[in-house]
């Protein structure tokens, strides 16, 4: 049984009578850019996660760099964030002439220790930026009560984590603004690149619709250095009609990752100490992926590659310990749990059309592997 990490086609085949319709429209219409459906994503994204303001940007990684430039962090400033996400998280500050400051992660949830952010504020900290990884909200109350102390900018990388929730608040409504990704393999997918940022303060989202389309207000007049930041109106249409489908996606998700937790729990491995299964710590978490920690895990990966299984490493080398990131001066052995966590997880295909079968099939993979070495 070949089963892949993803199977994009199998979602596509659900609903491509309602996305081809979509299209049609938009190129029918010919508005390529800025056209309704793009202010009908960000009312529609909004709403969705409880929060006033949303603005589409062209991806996760501009959602991020675009809340930096609208927080006007640049050269001299710090900001810190997870050594243990996806590089975009980080770049985006370096790219601004910002510097990253590191904080490790907590090894259960995979994100921030919040109890470790306040010793790396400095005079010169600008913003933290938490990362909901995997799907789960990082722990936000002591983040929060840091950046009030402080008087820091609080920006959610929210891009795995489209509707994960928590005491009443969902992702990108929580912090002074909210990244997210419509990347194909984000719980809320376009057909290419995409993105949004939301925000609970008029003024804020404003700057960062601004800045989206070069800081010009109005036609020719430009207040703000910014850039070409938009949405396609095309990745719009596919991503209103996907967001119809979002809540049952997700659960689904969740039943697949819950059924994984049997299923570990059942083959034994789980208590003879050789797989790990996540922990969800927070009401929803959404299962952008699931990963489990795993003894021998490079020889194991290529066992289930070998049996047409599909897996992914996130992330094989921790962002302080990247090549472009040598001048910050970090080494080996600074944030033990993200080197840990580099070394031992495996993400596992839990994607809302995963069969029970096809689940069975992923464990069953792993016990013979443990069986016969
Ligand atoms: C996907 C992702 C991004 C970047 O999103 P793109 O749309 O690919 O630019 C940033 N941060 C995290 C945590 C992500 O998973």
């Amino acid at each position: 049984m070949k089963i892949p990490l993803l199977d994009l086609k199998a979602q596509y085949a659900a609903i491509r009578g309602d996305i081809e319709a979509a299209m049609r429209e938009v190129v029918e219409s010919q508005v390529f850019i800025n056209g309704p459906q793009v202010g009908a994503l960000e009312t529609a994204v909004a709403a969705y996660c409880g929060v006033p303001h949303a603005v589409g940007v062209s991806s996760g990684t501009d959602a991020l760099l675009v809340s930096m430039m609208a927080t006007g962090i640049g050269p001299g400033d710090e900001v810190i964030t997870s050594p243990y996400t996806f590089f975009a998280t980080a770049g985006s500050i370096a790219r601004l002439g910002a510097r990253p400051v590191f904080v490790d992660i907590d090894p259960v949830t995979f994100n921030l220790r919040s109890d470790r952010v306040a010793d790396a504020v400095t005079p010169r900290t600008r913003a933290i930026v938490p990362v909901h990884l995997f799907g789960q909200l990082a722990d936000m109350g002591p983040i929060l009560d840091v950046a009030a102390r402080k008087n820091l900018v609080v920006i959610e990388d929210a891009c795995q984590a489209i509707g994960a929730e928590h005491a009443g608040r969902r992702a990108g409504a929580i912090g002074d603004y909210g990244c997210f990704s419509f990347f194909p393999s984000k719980n809320l997918g376009g057909f290419g690149d995409g993105g949004m940022v939301t925000a609970r303060d008029p003024s804020k989202a404003e700057r960062v619709r601004l800045l989206r389309t070069h800081g010009m207000h109005p036609k020719y007049v430009h207040r703000l250095v910014g850039g070409n930041f938009r949405l396609d109106t095309l990745q719009a249409a596919v991503l209103l009609v996907k967001m119809r489908y979002l809540d049952r996606w997700t659960e689904a998700r969740r039943r697949n990752a819950a059924r994984y937790d049997e299923l570990f729990e059942e083959s034994g491995l789980v208590a003879r100490g050789l797989v790990r299964t996540p922990r969800a710590v927070t009401e929803r978490h959404v299962f952008n992926q699931y990963v489990i920690r795993c003894e021998r895990r490079d020889p194991l990966v290529e066992h289930l590659r070998a049996s047409g299984i599909g897996c992914e490493i996130y992330y094989p080398i921790p962002l302080h310990l990247q090549e472009c990131f040598r001048d910050l001066g970090y080494a080996p052995g600074d944030f033990p749990e993200a080197e840990r966590a580099a070394h031992e997880t495996l993400a596992l295909p839990v994607y809302p059309e995963l069969s029970e079968d096809q689940a069975r099939a992923v464990v069953t993979a792993i016990s013979n592997y443990y069986e016969t070495t």
